[in-house]
């Protein structure tokens, strides 16, 4: 490293990146610009010192800059919001020198802003604060307000009214007016865009400790501290939420085996409701049984609250019952986020209390109780919580549901574990094909069947399809579908829901030959509630093969596969839900930037290409203005399909960027391709004519695009997406409706 030097146009580089930082251009290019010099900070730090001044004045030392990436370090890597959020607040407090420091983040589900870490307030001062939110809406407020000072805004002492609802303000008594000195009733509000462009936070600081009112230079140096704290901040957060998932997972997990293990069930509610409270963060669980003789609602365990508090209460079903009872009486979950608005029937058990969800428990065949959680957070019950809630109760009912029907056989012990062993199996997989090859593997391991397969509906209910099997000739088994109804013992099955056990299958006149040398076969219904999933089919090359403890055996495995279907098919569901934009079924914003990083180290890895496409609707405010804004989201949807319906299926990623704004992933494209599939698209919008009048006609809606490819663009995703919506913003200089390139 000693005899490296620095290139003077790598200074060169730098300073201008500064200066372009200071106009307001952003800060990409200063990175990778500091990058290059960060190797000779040690041994040559008075040459970058040396650099000078930006032509803006003196406005900031490469110096500080330096101490602020120096900073920025020292975060890399810290993946713990919480305690990364601390170290984050402390370098302000002592690095930037502000005694009292708020670091809040945007709650994406509720829209408020949370605030998440402090420095300078008392502990109780700060947990008070924090219980006042503000949302987006009244944050962005500020965003056009005459406080602005560069990215910033900075509120004098005695003109508080954005904040001092809020609970942003400094404790000490407000000062005397003294010229330049700062005031306790100050407040700089520092916004931590995303990379989209986005607020998801904000520092609020007061007191300096040198006692005045800022110089634009410190307010930079805060900005340039926020600005490169994002990245670990959304890192961090990124990772905080894929934890939650496992830890809610691993809850739903706990609350399944536990039930299905119980030998004492009084017991096992009262640790399922203590779990369920320690691991989400409510303040009161409680699981209420119905008592068949009442037809009311009684505590059976709870967790935080005084026993004595809730002895002996009961709630109606019905409206009359509160929102447990009004769940109850439903069948379906009750949700209230803001107990204020909510006072009629509102029973609540603490005074904290501001939001509580009631979601029923259900046996197959009746309902069992209702799952009742009480929050001191307004708005604590998002729907991620209510689907969790969801979950929980519909794993422990059908828990519930294994234990009744237990008690009711006589204790067969292979039974007994067999149960037990497709309780855990049920529980650990989310996959449906493996789910129901493994649930059978088990059943024919145990029981030493011949052979044995499930069926599923088609989609449109009409065939019955083979799904699963194992046993004789199940090594590479065939496809089979099967007409319900008219076509083989399952089909009849499928369509009754009555079992049928056939001891001789020669004589069964719709039998349909699945496995050679096949004499009997006992085929029961796959249900949930009243519906018919499929059919689970046992085969055997003996006559009059089954017996009535085949029958038991075969309900059993059947329910419990049941429930496991639908709770597989539910997480898909759930997960196909979090990637998708609501209105226009598009992948989201999220997921894009999943695709896009997955292809962009795809290509870097095994040295390929591909092409990006950046596109924006052509005066879509004016179209929203003249058809309303509902024609305006229409032309979303029908936009989207056109753009779907031009991509290649499973290869292509088309995404909803954010409001009008769409993008598309084209692997393996080369820029001269991508043009020109950029073209169709292009040209297809405009002749679809989305248009609703015919008198409008001759105006149709286009699109502009923006072009740009990996690696000729740039080797960093964000370099490409900057690139492409360069390339999108040229086209709509040259005049819209036209597709522009990267150069
Ligand atoms: P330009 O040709 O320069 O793109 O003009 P434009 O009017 O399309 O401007 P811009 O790209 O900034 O578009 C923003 C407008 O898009 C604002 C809003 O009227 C509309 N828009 C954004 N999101 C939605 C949405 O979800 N639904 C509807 N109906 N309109 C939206
Ligand atoms: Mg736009
Ligand atoms: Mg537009």
């Amino acid at each position: 490293m000693e005899n490296r030097k620095i290139k003077e146009s790598d200074q060169k580089v730098f300073l201008s990146e500064v200066e372009k930082y200071l106009v307001g251009s952003g800060a990409p290019g200063l990175v990778s610009a500091w990058d290059k010099l960060k190797p000779f900070f040690n041994d040559n730090f008075e040459k970058i010192f040396m650099l000078g001044k930006t032509s803006h004045g003196k406005l900031i030392e490469p110096m500080d800059l330096m101490k602020i990436y120096e900073l920025i370090d020292s975060l890399r890597g810290n993946l713990e919001l919480n305690e990364l959020l601390d170290q984050i607040v402390k370098i302000v407090n002592k690095q930037l020198g502000f005694d009292v420091v708020i670091l809040s983040l945007l709650n994406r589900e509720t829209g408020q802003f949370e605030k998440k870490a402090q420095s300078g307030l008392p502990e109780k001062v700060f947990e008070q604060a924090s219980k006042q939110k503000i949302s987006q809406t009244q944050f962005n407020k500020l965003l056009d307000s005459e406080y602005r000072v560069s990215r910033s805004y900075f509120i004098p002492d005695g003109d508080t009214n954005f904040f001092e609802d809020y609970g942003y303000l400094s404790v000490k008594p407000k000062g005397a007016d003294t010229g330049d000195s700062w005031h306790s009733g100050d407040i700089l509000i520092i916004p931590l865009y995303s990379d989209k462009g986005e607020i998801f936070g904000f520092f609020t600081v007061s007191e300096p400790v040198n006692g005045k009112r800022l110089e634009k230079h410190t307010i930079l140096m805060l900005e340039i501290f926020a600005r490169q704290a994002h990245k670990e901040i959304e890192n961090a957060q990124d990772y905080a939420n894929v934890k939650r998932e496992l830890n809610r997972f691993s809850t739903l997990f706990k609350v399944g085996t536990l039930v299905t293990e119980s030998t004492d069930i009084d017991k096992t509610i009262q640790e399922v409701a203590d779990i369920i409270k320690d691991e989400t963060g409510v303040q009161w669980v409680a699981f209420f049984f119905k008592d068949d003789q009442s037809d009311s609602l009684y505590i059976k365990a709870q967790s935080g609250l005084d026993s004595t508090r809730c002895k002996g209460l009961k709630l109606d079903i019905g409206n009359e019952g509160g929102l447990v009872g009004a769940a109850a009486a439903a069948g379906s979950f009750r949700v209230s986020n803001d107990l204020g608005s909510y006072s009629k029937n509102f029973i609540k058990m603490s005074d904290e209390t501001r939001s509580e969800l009631a979601v029923p428990i259900k046996s197959k065949r009746a309902l069992i109780g209702v799952l009742y959680v009480e929050s001191s957070e307004t708005k604590a019950f998002t729907q991620s919580m209510i689907q969790f809630f969801r979950l929980v109760a519909n794993r422990f009912g059908m828990a519930c549901e294994n234990i009744e029907i237990m008690e009711k056989l006589e204790n067969d012990l292979t039974l007994h574990t067999s149960i037990y062993d497709l309780g855990n199996i049920v529980n650990s997989i989310l996959n449906l094909d493996r789910l129901l090859r493994k649930s059978i593997e088990l059943m024919r391991e145990r029981f030493e069947y011949w052979r044995i397969s499930i069926f599923l509906f088609s989609e449109n209910r009409k065939k019955l399809v083979l799904r699963a099997v194992t046993g004789t000739d199940s090594e590479e088994w065939e496809p089979l579908e099967l007409e319900v109804g008219k076509e083989g013992i399952a089909g009849i099955v499928a369509n009754t829901g009555k079992f049928l056990n056939i001891g001789d299958v020669r004589k069964f006149p719709l039998f349909i030959r699945g496995a050679k040398g096949t004499l009997s076969e006992l085929a029961v219904a796959l249900k949930r509630y009243n519906e018919i999933l499929g059919v689970l089919d046992i085969e055997s090359p003996k006559l009059n093969h089954f017996s009535d403890f085949d029958v038991k055996v075969a309900h059993l495995f059947s329910n419990q596969i049941s429930i496991a279907i639908v709770n597989a098919k539910l997480y898909e569901r759930e997960r196909e839900l979090a990637i998708r934009d609501g209105l226009t079924g598009l992948y989201n914003y999220r997921h894009f930037r999943e695709q896009l990083r997955k292809e962009f180290d795809r290509a870097k890895n095994f040295g390929r290409y591909f092409t990006y496409l950046m596109i924006d609707i052509d005066g879509f405010k004016k179209y929203n203005d003249a058809y309303g804004h509902s024609a305006g989201d229409e032309v979303l949807q029908k936009l989207s399909e056109v753009l779907k319906e031009n991509s290649r299926e499973n290869i292509d990623t088309v995404a909803r960027y954010g409001g009008e704004e769409f993008v598309i992933i084209l692997p393996e494209v080369s820029k001269q391709k991508g043009l020109e599939i950029a073209e169709r698209y292009r040209r297809n919008v405009e002749a679809y004519n989305f248009t609703p009048t015919e008198a409008d006609k001759a105006k149709p809606l286009t699109i502009s695009i923006g072009v740009a490819t990996y690696p000729e663009d740039g080797d960093d995703q964000s370099v490409i997406i900057k690139k492409a919506d360069k390339a999108l913003y040229k086209a709509k200089r040259r005049g819209k409706n036209t597709v522009g390139v990267s150069e």
